[in-house]
């Protein structure tokens, strides 16, 4: 990654690539006429603008002065693109930072620029005491080498960004994504003038509500009482997809969205393109208090939001407060400076950008936190880069060797449709305290959802038999009260898959318990937490339970030394004649360690491994029994399995479990096909006949191995 910082010089804040086409009329565009031809300015009072064969016209007086039908302005006045828009234009702020781009080689091996249009939290802070960080809310604008835009957050720093967008002649499409609809985050919509340009499209994409769709949040702060022009009255093509964890593709760009800590549902997302990985969290609190606090260790769901943005090279943060601040602040959902430098760290981040700046924050005090923090770090020999965001700055992230992100949510499609509808769903609640069971109860209701109380593990029992719920919440007392049984039987549940959220005004590790609502919480905050963990657990395809004799199993597997070694024809053979013998396009000899089923030999798929929460071979070896799946599509197990959704795009599944001599069960011999088939086709006996070649072969393998040493 690189950043080189020099002084402002609006034109150079696009890819050189299309700099050198789009020079001149980047310089005197102005904005556009009605039919989205560039306005360019000849002199102060002249206006020229061009069709698309590049024949110059003068605009007609009307075309001129669109008036209001044509976009917004500063402070809430409608700019006029024409020649009103010159002087809206000529109050663009200057910005302090930009790119150096003397250097070409430099300058190719960039993947990815980031430019910053908003910085502060909560509420804009113009005025002399932020004048160096920005006092614009949060906006983001990301470009790939080859061009596509992407757009983080929509605070006040979005109104710059159009404008520029627009005066660049550019902005004809882009993505918006959306954190979550707090107003610092999406007041600049509707003050974003490529939004009113006809021609314009953009994609915008925010977390799913449970019964409010992302346009319709959207609308809410653009209704009559608080703003003149509805959505519909835009005049881009505007197209809204409401997410979920997991990952999408926008163009080069790979897309990954896992949930995080506040009191309104909010999506972090992790951006890869061209090997270069940005990560983005606004707005996040840590989970455990103590690990906020910097008393313990990543654990539970502060983990996984590390495994998230893991190795990331450029780091994007909240970090509204300091650790001192932080105590007074808890549960409001942002993080501390000392919190996220230490995330930095543990996650190997190169690059770590604090935002989300306090309004009170000065730029002396945010001056003062940086070079405090960098001075820790390099006490410390850290080689971790730290900066306070900037309000116009650009930063260039080279194409790395990042690390993957471990997030669980990988292989999930954010896209995927909730079946069925969240209106079906319920929760279970088991709490003593009857203020609290209220307003939890209040909480599952107003989120749309059926409330279940019961009071002991016979009436959860029953309950769960005749509702079965999506999450269950438990009072921490109630865990410890003698009635374990309850814990118990919400584990057995779903095969270990429903989330149990535990109740308690501190957070520990504890079997079975899935997350944490720390009492006191406000409603928001519990609605938020419910809300998650329902969208969650709706579209989860049901993972593999882990074999009762996991460490056992993966001595056996361990010891054959197999993993990760080259094909073998004695393998390659037995998948041959079975993709013959049973007229499937795929077969495959799958070993399935701790994290992924690895293929020692595979017909027909070009993969090596796959996440073992997706494995299909993880159920055989779990249950150490032959599995047969006719259709994955009419199977609850299997339908939304992204090995199902996306490639290799399985309708049939048939695995035969393959055991060592020492009982350990460590893989399958499977077939697949991308059609539904029916068990008559597929005679057992011989698939067993088969993996018996498959099993004799790794004692053959274990027998020359014992020779060999002993030779030696
Ligand atoms: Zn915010
Ligand atoms: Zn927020």
């Amino acid at each position: 990654m690189h950043l080189r910082l020099r002084q402002h010089q609006h034109d150079q804040l696009v890819p050189d690539r299309v700099r050198h086409r789009a020079v001149h009329r980047r310089r005197y565009t102005l904005g556009f006429d009605r039919r989205t031809r560039p306005l360019v300015r000849l002199s102060r009072d002249s206006l020229l603008s061009f069709n698309r064969t590049g024949m110059a016209s003068w605009p007609s007086k009307r075309r001129s002065s669109v008036g209001s039908q044509s976009g917004p302005g500063f402070g809430g006045t409608p700019v006029k693109i024409g020649h009103e828009a010159t002087q809206a234009f000529d109050r663009v702020p200057t910005y302090r930072h930009d790119v150096t781009c003397s250097d070409t080689s430099i300058r190719q091996e960039v993947a990815v620029q980031v430019q910053f249009w908003g910085t502060r939290g909560s509420i804009p802070r113009p005025g002399p005491t932020t004048i160096r960080y920005g006092g614009n809310t949060l906006c983001h604008e990301i470009r790939t080498a080859r061009g596509t835009l992407v757009i983080i957050d929509c605070g006040t720093g979005l109104h710059g960004l159009g404008l520029k967008l627009l005066s660049g002649g550019r902005g004809l499409a882009g993505h918006i994504l959306i954190s979550h609809t707090h107003w610092d985050h999406i007041q600049g919509v509707p003050f974003f003038a490529p939004f009113f340009v006809p021609g314009h499209k953009w994609d915008i994409y925010g977390p799913k509500g449970l019964n409010q769709s992302l346009r319709g949040t959207l609308a809410g702060q653009m209704q009559h009482a608080y703003f003149p022009i509805t959505p519909d009255e835009f005049g881009a093509s505007i197209r809204y997809h409401d997410l979920l964890e997991g990952t999408f593709e926008i163009d080069d760009i790979k897309v990954t969205t896992q949930y995080l800590n506040h009191p309104a549902l909010t999506l972090g997302y992790r951006l890869e393109a061209d090997g270069a990985t940005i990560v983005y969290c606004c707005d996040h609190e840590p989970f455990s208090r103590d690990v906020a606090e910097g008393h313990r260790e990543f654990f539970g769901p502060d983990q996984q939001h590390a495994d998230f943005i893991e190795g990331a090279d450029l780091l994007i943060h909240d970090a509204q407060y300091t650790a001192a601040e932080y105590p007074s602040k808890v549960g409001w959902g942002h993080s501390s400076t000392e919190f996220v430098v230490k995330l930095a760290q543990h996650t190997k981040v190169k690059h770590v950008v604090l935002t989300h700046h306090d309004p009170l924050r000065t730029d002396e005090a945010l001056d003062g936190i940086v070079e405090k923090v960098r001075d820790g770090l390099k006490a410390n020999h850290s080689t971790v880069l730290v900066s306070a965001a900037t309000e116009g700055e650009v930063i260039e992230v080279k194409s790395s060797s990042a690390l993957a992100s471990r997030s669980s949510r990988e292989d999930f499609s954010a896209m995927t449709s909730v079946r069925p509808a969240l209106s079906h769903r319920s929760v279970l609640i088991k709490v003593a305290d009857v203020e609290l069971a209220t307003a939890l109860g209040g909480a599952v209701i107003a989120e749309g959802l059926r409330a279940n109380f019961c009071s002991n593990a016979d009436t959860a029992r029953k309950l769960i038999e005749q509702d079965p719920p999506s999450l269950a919440i438990i009072d921490h007392a109630i865990a410890h009260d003698n009635e374990t049984a309850v814990l118990e039987l919400l584990r057995s549940t779903k095969g270990g898959e429903l989330p149990v959220v535990m109740v308690a005004a501190r957070e520990h590790e504890e079997k079975g318990v899935t997350d944490w609502l720390t009492t006191p919480f406000t409603d928001s905050y519990a609605r938020t937490k419910i809300r998650a963990w329902v969208l969650r657990e709706s579209c989860r395809w049901i993972r593999a339970p882990i074999p009762e004799d996991e460490p056992a199993r993966l001595t056996s597997l361990r010891a054959l030394d197999l993993l990760d070694t080259g094909p073998e024809e004695r393998f390659d053979r037995i998948t041959r004649v079975a993709t013959a013998l049973f007229n499937v396009p795929m077969a495959t000899i799958t070993l399935v360690d701790e994290r992924r089923q690895w293929f020692k030999s595979c017909q027909g798929t070009a993969g090596r491994e796959d996440p073992r929460d997706a494995s299909f071979c993880a159920h055989v070896v779990s249950n150490r029994e032959p599995m047969i799946v006719v259709d994955t599509l009419s199977d609850e197990r299997f339908a939304d399995n992204p090995l199902v959704l996306g490639g290799p795009r399985i309708r049939f599944y048939a695995g035969y479990p393959l055991t060592l001599d020492d009982g350990g069960c460590i893989g399958t011999l499977c077939l697949l096909d991308t059609r539904p088939r029916t068990l008559k086709e597929l005679d057992l006996e011989q698939l067993r006949d088969l993996a018996l070649i498959v099993m004799e072969q790794f004692q053959t393998l274990m027998v020359e191995r014992a020779q060999r040493s002993r030779q030696f």
